[in-house]
């Protein structure tokens, strides 16, 4: 349907705690906007939710109208999940809080919070849960699809902390899922993304974290072959307190990077150290970083780890226009390197990069089984990601993407992260996300929600299509 009757949105104005944004209201395009600015749909309403109660009205008021509904969490999603033309956006952003509990050690998180509110209370504990390398990236989400960043070589996925989840599905009921109560559906949120229902709390169990070793290896992007030869052996091999994302991307302009090298394309290692961090343990343990070729640039520092979380912001605000694609990778063949340089030298832009974040470690030692995400196998979540301030350069950076994404697909295992996904790629690439879950996700999604209500995501049919 098309539009919103008027007096069915008053009186979703009248039920909800929290505020409804229309498209006469003044702040109606600030409620809009999401992270990706290439995104720009124009819903037929916001619905701010306040708490459990506003969510399940929204449902409710989703099911009488027969409006399609979007579920937005922190608005990361690269392709706009959360925004439907025309549709109803079920908004989370009121609910961001969390409560660490020292004495059972979990931690619950309020489905709109955003990683920054996860890492500033448990930092506080000494604790962290794995997550994403941007603070402002949405809790639910992120979960929702698995979870990789710094800490998934030493404490696995953000899936594998989950233990148990506040879900309302599409009939309105409210249900309490762990490993007692509804474990099915736990084993599908943890990675089958948001195809249930909507999840107002997720409940983890947190690790011990505090200050980590911070590094950053640069290289030209001319020897990025050597680096990569390098880097594919070194990694693996290292304990699992090291973890190590490769990246291809443009020099930042500002500190710690001297201003030679601003702007100069690079290829790169982001280090994140949970290891013993005196007497130069961690110089200690990149020592190495020469063996490749000498570095443009390298440098540690010991940090907070809500430091590192957040050290990524400001290089990436909202706003900026955003087109990506991913895949998994069980090794960096020789073949591939050759492709890697060609699209370093060519990056479009100063924002635009490649990342490949290591999925083993930790990842790896968890039971293909408990969890509906589907390449413990995998080494690498890459995703090439074409990222500049101006719309007149949307055509060169998605161009940059697709090609890039296109000449390294050969050398994957065939399926990409489900949050790497991006815009219209189709029902079979999220099959191959899920490649033998993928059954058993569907037969979840019959019993939470056989009608398909929620389906602005990477969708998972009740039935086979
Ligand atoms: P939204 O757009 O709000 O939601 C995305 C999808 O999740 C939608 O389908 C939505 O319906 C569903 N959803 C969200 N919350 C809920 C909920 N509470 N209940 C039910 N469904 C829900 N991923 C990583 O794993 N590691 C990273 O390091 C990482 N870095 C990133 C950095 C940036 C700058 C960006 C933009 C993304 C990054 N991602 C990373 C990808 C990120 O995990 C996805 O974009 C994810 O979808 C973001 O979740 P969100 O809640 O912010 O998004």
């Amino acid at each position: 349907m098309s539009g919103l009757d008027t007096t069915a949105l008053d009186n979703l104005r009248t039920a909800l705690r929290g505020r409804v944004v229309a498209p006469q209201d003044p702040d109606y395009d600030e409620a809009r906007s999401i992270y990706n600015a290439m995104i720009d749909r124009r819903p037929a309403a916001i619905a701010q939710c306040r708490g459990v109660a506003d969510v399940r009205t929204t449902i409710a008021f989703a099911q009488e109208t027969g409006v399609n509904l979007a579920v937005r969490g922190g608005g990361h999603s690269g392709p706009g999940l959360c925004l439907i033309d025309d549709g109803l956006t079920l908004d989370l952003a009121p609910m961001r809080w969390v409560r660490v509990d020292p004495l059972t050690e979990t931690v619950q998180v309020g489905g709109g919070s955003q990683l920054g509110d996860l890492d500033h209370e448990t930092h506080a504990f000494g604790l962290g849960v794995p997550s994403g390398i941007n603070s402002t990236t949405g809790v639910g989400g992120l979960t929702l699809g698995g979870g990789h960043g710094h800490l998934t070589r030493k404490y696995g996925l953000t899936v594998d902390s989950l233990i148990g989840a506040d879900v309302v599905l599409a009939d309105g009921s409210v249900i309490s899922v762990s490993e007692k109560e509804h474990p099915d559906l736990l084993w599908a949120l943890r990675g089958g993304g948001g195809n249930f229902g909507v999840v107002t709390s997720l409940t983890y169990r947190p690790h011990p974290v505090d200050t980590v070793g911070v590094a950053a290896t640069v290289w030209p992007v001319d020897r990025t072959q050597e680096v990569l030869r390098w880097y594919r052996e070194f990694l693996p091999a290292a304990p699992d307190d090291l973890n190590g994302f490769f990246a291809i991307m443009a020099v930042p302009p500002g500190p710690p990077f001297p201003e030679p090298i601003h702007g100069r394309k690079m290829c790169a290692v982001i280090w994140c150290y949970t290891g013993d961090l005196t007497d130069g343990r961690l110089e200690d343990v990149l020592s190495v970083v020469n063996d490749p070729a000498p570095p443009a640039f390298h440098f540690t520092t010991p940090m907070p780890y809500p430091a590192l979380q957040s050290m990524f912001d400001e290089l990436v605000p909202k706003g900026l226009q955003w087109y990506w694609r991913g895949d998994f990778f069980d090794s960096i063949p020789d073949e591939s390197l050759p492709v890697h340089e060609r699209y370093g030298r060519a990056l479009p832009t100063a924002l635009s990069m490649m990342h490949l974040y290591p999925v083993d470690g930790a990842a790896h030692r968890v039971d293909p089984g408990e969890t509906a995400w589907a390449y413990r196998d995998a080494m690498w979540s890459g995703v090439v990601a074409g990222i500049d301030p101006d719309p007149a350069n949307a055509d060169v950076i998605r161009q940059w993407c697709v090609d890039y994404w296109t000449d390294l697909h050969p050398f994957s295992m065939g399926g990409s992260y489900v949050n790497f996904l991006g815009e219209a790629e189709g029902p079979e690439r999220v099959r191959s996300t899920y490649r033998d879950q993928y059954d058993r996700l569907t037969a979840v999604k019959r019993t939470y929600d056989p009608h398909n209500f929620f389906r602005a995501n990477q969708n998972i049919p009740p039935s086979a299509a």
